[in-house]
């Protein structure tokens, strides 16, 4: 099927364009009311797509894939790290698990080594921006944007690998212009289907029992580097759960991947 040749995001954006160019021309014209009230509605919706992490109207977004077996995609975020990176890496090669690292830019421009060992392992890269900014980076306009993604792939680069593919927002929130940013430059931005809620203080317990409630072929798991319940510490029963019901973690081929918002 044909893709059409605007996306629900490209749509969403064009119409708060002309919402915002016609609040102008109220306020301009002394209608102060209902220029306001536009306005208002306008920042109102770039804010909503914005705040909801994984929002699909703010463009084109991986949440799950259509594997040929019963697998599921392990995503891991906020490496590299010395403390967490070499034994979540140990503990893959034993249970034969393959996962993405959205590794964070100026972490990955402190341990160039790490990258170098999860790439030689078998396992991904992904972009999970230079600063990790959670409270700021939805709100950040196009060229702060670019350099967020631009710097953590020119840290990636500076190890001798090849750019990644793949794109996390901290906490999985952009906004309008993360999109044209992103197929600018050849990334997909991928959500998940199934979390821990590892950064939080729990016990390994309950971090396998809520990535567990969500899982089945096809499943992006988030799990973190960096947390309370984060690391092997959740990892390791996590792994052993996923092996007993015999799912593999594996890396999803282009294919497989279900694209939400992307205007097909
Ligand atoms: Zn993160």
């Amino acid at each position: 099927m044909p893709r059409s040749r605007i996306s629900p995001a490209e749509g969403l954006t064009a119409l708060l364009g002309l919402a915002l160019a016609g609040a102008g021309l109220l306020l301009g014209t002394g209608r102060w009311r209902a220029g306001g009230l536009l306005a208002g509605a306008a920042h109102a919706t770039f804010c909503a797509t914005a705040a909801i992490p994984n929002h699909p109207l703010s463009g084109p977004l991986v949440r799950r894939f259509r594997p040929e077996a019963p697998d599921v995609w392990l995503t891991i975020d906020d490496g590299p790290h010395p403390e967490s990176t070499p034994a979540i890496l140990e503990l893959l090669h034993q249970h034969n698990a393959r996962a993405t690292f959205f590794v964070i830019g100026r972490n990955a421009a402190r341990h160039p080594g790490l990258l170098q060992d999860i790439a030689g392992a078998g396992h991904t890269l992904g972009n999970h921006t230079h600063h990790h900014c959670t409270a700021s980076f939805w709100t950040a306009g196009p060229r702060r944007i670019a350099r967020e993604i631009d710097e953590a792939a020119a840290a990636v680069a500076a190890a001798g690998l090849p750019p990644p593919r793949y794109f996390r927002a901290p906490v999985g929130m952009t906004n309008l212009f993360v999109a044209p940013a992103l197929a600018a430059r050849g990334l997909l931005r991928i959500g998940w289907s199934a979390r821990g809620f590892d950064t939080r203080a729990r016990t390994p317990a309950a971090v396998v029992g809520s990535v567990m409630k969500n899982c089945r072929p096809g499943t992006i798991i988030l799990l973190h580097e960096r947390g309370p319940a984060a690391g092997v510490r959740s990892l390791a029963p996590l792994l052993a759960r996923l092996e007993k019901r015999s799912m593999r973690c594996v890396l999803p081929s282009d294919p497989e991947l279900i694209v939400d918002g992307a205007g097909q």
